[in-house]
């Protein structure tokens, strides 16, 4: 007997995601479920997530590259983008294919044995939304999930693709504003896609949303910040943030607290975390001028995943002013703290300190600063608020804070390495001159910042050099080793084989000992832009992967392995003017 059904959009692309799965069991291939991103962790030869495994390690245990051999590294293959550089983008490895993610949201499929191209999508994002987004056409990356390839567009777009063939199967609009955009790499739990959203200096509300894998319908969305007072709160956790919120009317357009990059999961405690971005304005004195803290700026949050709910919330900034957003990579680890195996999720988010907190209650156990900061001088560990300096607020007069609203560490990611038990932060020293200014007024469309950047006489910078890479024990909460940079590196890969790879500021791919901090190799990437590298294994083979490119049409994914001989390709002609470093 024959069933006939309508040819419905839901049929549709059900029918088209059955058939995708098919071709993917027909070639022996795994699909990514729910197993294998639970145990991602334990099986290296592939990078599945952003952060490589729920607990966003940026952790590889391959070790055939290591400390005594990687002088050998060198170049397998590469593959031209076709794309700009200026790259933030993790690539992700999946049955021998390389997913990777250019300028402007394209997203190129490569057999990873070769750099040979499978498919590509162009969102064709309109160019005009460069001007709606802070930092540039760049995003993190994509996700993968039951033979799905999914895509937070620039524009503010989800998208689901074929694996296979980088077919779209569905698109949602995530955006509730024109001025707010989407840089984060989606991420995939129990069968939803989290995403969040970037544009607070553009003056929006700040929300993380979950959709359903298959059908790409929202499940549910959970605001950082408090809308329209005159209306009841959309989840219950607004009620406490009501009280913390004094005047102002930044509620009109959006108060901030925007979810643009840090996301992590623990499958046990199944508890999702979340990294929720700056005010807007900056400046309290402007969007809340009555003072409070301002919930859930610049904050972890924990979230029951199947509902949104919150679970508890940690703010590293209070009553933020400064564009510190703590929105920079989530890691989870368990560690020996106090003679106590603490499970933890730790943090250095742009404020400049280090945190680690117990990951299923919230409480702080430690938190230090990592670089030069002037806007305060400790957190008091009884109430867990940073103790803040005289002026930091400006409210005196300008003030130059260290550290910048470009922050002491951004969307660059940090690594965990549970074998060295460090984690491996690339930061930055910086200072920005604020004051007060009385002639602010809101403007759609600009980027508001509540504020008036005059330099203060005699102000002194940071002493520490623009930027560095530095091992730091979250056990202890103290620095073991320290890279000097001429820039804010690009984010960081840590392996098996006791290495750290990491871009410098300058343009190289650079190789450390995990444990020490020795630099033992480096390959100049023409003419820099280097984002993240990830590590993959085929037929026996250890891959390190990393893009890299400045400046109009310079995109390249290079590939390298041990004792690899081909020739670097040449800088790409008509290369641009180096792009400014993103704020987000
Ligand atoms: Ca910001």
């Amino acid at each position: 007997m024959m069933h006939g059904f309508r040819t419905t959009g839901a049929c549709l692309v059900a029918a088209l995601a059955l058939a995708s799965w098919h071709a993917l069991a027909q070639q022996g291939t795994r699909l990514v479920d729910d197993a294998a991103l639970k145990t991602a962790a334990s099986k290296p030869d592939e990078w599945l997530t952003y952060g490589r495994d729920y607990a966003e390690t940026h952790f590889t245990p391959l070790k055939q590259i290591d400390d005594k051999n990687v002088g050998r590294l060198g170049l397998a293959w590469s593959f031209a983008t076709q794309t700009d550089g200026g790259f933030e983008d993790t690539p992700l490895v999946s049955n021998g294919v390389i997913y990777g993610m250019g300028s402007w949201s394209v997203v190129f499929a490569l057999d990873a044995r070769t750099g040979a191209e499978k498919w590509r999508w162009d969102p064709k994002v309109d160019r005009g939304f460069g001007s709606h987004a802070c930092c540039g056409p760049n995003s993190r990356g994509v996700a993968l999930y039951d033979g799905k390839v999914y895509v937070g567009v620039l524009d503010g777009r989800l998208t689901a693709l074929d694996q296979e063939t980088g077919k779209e199967l569905w698109t949602v609009k995530t955006t509730e504003d024109d001025y707010q955009s989407i840089t984060g790499a989606p991420r995939v739990v129990k069968g939803k896609i989290i995403i969040g959203n970037g544009g607070a200096e553009f003056g929006v509300r700040g929300y993380v949303s979950a959709y359903d894998a298959r059908t790409g319908k929202m499940a549910w969305r959970f605001y950082t910040v408090p809308g329209d007072p005159s209306k009841p709160v959309e989840n219950p956790a607004l009620t406490k943030t009501l009280d913390t919120w004094k005047g102002g009317d930044c509620w009109k357009v959006g108060c901030g607290g925007t979810v643009w990059d840090a996301l992590a999961y623990d499958p046990d405690a199944d508890l999702l975390y979340v990294g929720t971005g700056n005010g807007a304005p900056w400046n309290r004195e402007v969007r809340s001028p009555g003072g409070g803290d301002n919930l859930y700026l610049s904050s972890i949050l924990a979230l029951k995943p199947d509902s949104g709910t919150l679970v508890w919330y940690y703010q590293t900034t209070p009553g933020e002013s400064w564009d510190f957003t703590a929105t920079q990579s989530l890691i989870l680890a368990d560690l020996p703290i106090n003679g106590r195996t603490r499970k933890v999720i730790m943090q250095a988010p742009k404020n400049g300190f280090f945190y680690v907190l117990d990951r299923l209650k919230g409480e702080l156990l430690s938190a230090r600063p990592f670089t030069d900061i002037n806007w305060a001088t400790g957190v008091d560990m009884k109430t867990g608020r940073p103790i803040e300096t005289d002026n930091a607020r400006y409210v005196k007069g300008p003030e130059l804070v260290w550290v910048a609203g470009g922050g002491a560490h951004s969307w660059q990611p940090m690594a965990y390495s549970p074998q060295t038990r460090l984690a491996y932060i690339p930061g930055a020293n910086s200072a920005f001159a604020f004051a007060q200014d009385p002639n602010y007024k809101y403007q759609r469309g600009r980027q508001n910042f509540g504020a008036a950047f005059t330099r203060p006489q005699n102000a002194q910078n940071p002493p520490g050099p623009p930027g560095f890479l530095v091992a730091w024990d979250p056990a202890t909460n103290k620095e073991r080793w320290r890279i000097p940079n001429t820039g804010r590196p690009g984010g960081v890969l840590a392996t098996g084989g006791n290495l750290v790879f990491n871009g410098s500021a300058d343009g190289k791919l650079v190789a450390y000992s995990a444990d020490k901090g020795e630099k033992l190799w480096e390959l100049p990437l023409n003419g820099g832009g280097v984002s993240t590298p990830m590590s993959y294994q085929l037929d026996g083979k250890q891959y390190v992967s990393v893009l890299a490119g400045r400046g109009t049409g310079s995109g390249r994914l290079y590939t390298l392995v041990l004792d690899g001989k081909e020739p670097l390709p040449a800088a790409p002609a008509g290369r641009g003017p180096p792009a400014p470093p993103p704020t987000q």
